[in-house]
């Protein structure tokens, strides 16, 4: 399979149509980015990385019977997924408090958040993806009820399965963004799921191994994504 046209250019991944309508060519790129686009560089390898490290966490949803968009790896930094008809929206899940959570409730970092706390937030970065809930949600027409179910209920899945996979590699899973979009009038889950997108910590010493390194300006974030794709048996090579 070869790339086609040109789709669409994310900030960190860039999408190519195939021969095939079903079907498009997700190019992982080494760009990172952060605050809404305002911080971006090129972070050697990230690309790879983040590429095979998506691969292996889809198949393993896969297997654990969540359907996702994954077909393929096809290079190191491409991917063969189905083309869906995406969501604008973000789903978060937290298990422990970080981040946005921590600003906007006065949380304080690292307690943990016994049940999870699952959040929506608009796919819009010029108004800095703002919080919406399920009536925004239905009102504007961003998704039906019933997707709406879908998303908590997935969401809540790909948590339980990930907790475990993770724990197993000694590393709390703190939160994580994923996104879903329509296949022949199923919800799938789509984009990504890599340390970009998620944070990991250290389970001993609560170091951070993912993005959260590059909107500190904390140095080895390369290095840390290939620790926690290594901890988890991921090729990267
Ligand atoms: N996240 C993401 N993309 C976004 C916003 C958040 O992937 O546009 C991820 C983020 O990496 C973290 C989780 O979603 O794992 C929760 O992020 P939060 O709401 O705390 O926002 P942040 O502090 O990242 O701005």
């Amino acid at each position: 399979m070869k790339r086609g046209e040109h789709l669409y250019t994310g900030k960190a991944k860039s999408a190519y149509l195939t021969e095939d309508p079903d079907k498009i060519i997700l190019h992982f790129r080494d760009d990172t980015s952060a605050f809404d686009g305002e911080k971006i560089e090129q972070l050697a390898r990230k690309g790879t990385t983040n590429n095979k490290f998506n691969a292996f966490i889809m198949q393993k949803l896969e297997a654990a019977g969540v359907h996702t968009h994954f077909i393929e790896l096809l290079t190191n930094e491409e991917s063969v997924v189905r083309r869906l008809d995406m969501l604008p929206i973000e789903c978060v899940i937290r298990n422990i408090a970080a981040g946005s959570i921590c600003k906007r409730l006065g949380i304080k970092e690292g307690i943990d958040l016994d049940p999870p706390i699952f959040e929506f937030f608009l796919k819009n970065d010029s108004l800095h993806d703002p919080m919406i809930n399920e009536s925004h949600i239905v009102g504007f027409g961003w998704a039906s009820e019933q997707e709406i179910e879908d998303m908590k209920i997935l969401t809540a899945r790909v948590n339980r399965i990930l907790l475990k996979l993770f724990a197993d590699a000694n590393l709390l899973l703190v939160d994580f963004k994923i996104e879903f979009g329509r296949f022949n009038g199923q919800l799938l889950l789509g984009d990504e799921f890599t340390p970009d997108g998620c944070r990991l910590w250290d389970a001993n010493t609560r170091e951070k191994l993912d993005k959260d390194r590059f909107r500190r300006g904390m140095g080895g974030v390369v290095e840390a994504y290939e620790e926690v794709a290594h901890r988890l048996g991921v090729e990267l090579d």
